[in-house]
């Protein structure tokens, strides 16, 4: 079995709680997460660090309905029912796919609505629970 030491783990914290992009020296593209390889122009370890500001606006979006979810987020979905994954493109251009929080997927949510990154608990599975961000309407 392998054994994660506590430092490395909290090492490892930063890039998946925060949202952590791989901004490639040779091409310019940004990489999320940072790879070994930019997908671009394939060059190696070429990626610098950036930390991305964590706004932007829904891109296109569709809704979760009951059944629908993957197994380690039917209770979630039990619990809360239909739920929003879009694809929300950051301030820095780069697109991601996201859950949305925080608002009636039905009444709430379109498409270019601004919103920004939150840290939220996601699901438990064998009474780990699982932490990683999603993203709530900015109400202006
Ligand atoms: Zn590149």
């Amino acid at each position: 079995m392998a054994h994660v030491s506590i430092p490395k783990y909290w090492k490892a914290l930063p890039q998946k709680y925060r949202l952590v992009a791989g901004k490639c020296s040779n091409c310019g593209e940004l990489n999320f997460p940072p790879t070994t390889l930019c997908k671009k122009c394939g060059q190696e370890n070429t990626q610098k660090h950036i930390e991305l500001k964590g706004k932007g606006t829904v891109y296109t979006y569709t809704i979760i309905g009951r059944g629908g979810a993957p197994p380690e987020f039917a209770k979630m979905q039990k619990k809360c029912g239909p739920y929003a994954i879009a694809i929300v493109e950051l301030e820095e251009g780069l697109k991601i796919n996201v859950q949305l929080t925080d608002c009636d997927p039905f009444k709430d949510v379109n498409i270019g609505m601004k919103v920004s990154a939150v840290f939220r608990r996601i699901y438990e599975q064998e009474n780990v629970i699982r932490y990683g961000l999603k993203f709530r309407p900015i109400i202006e």
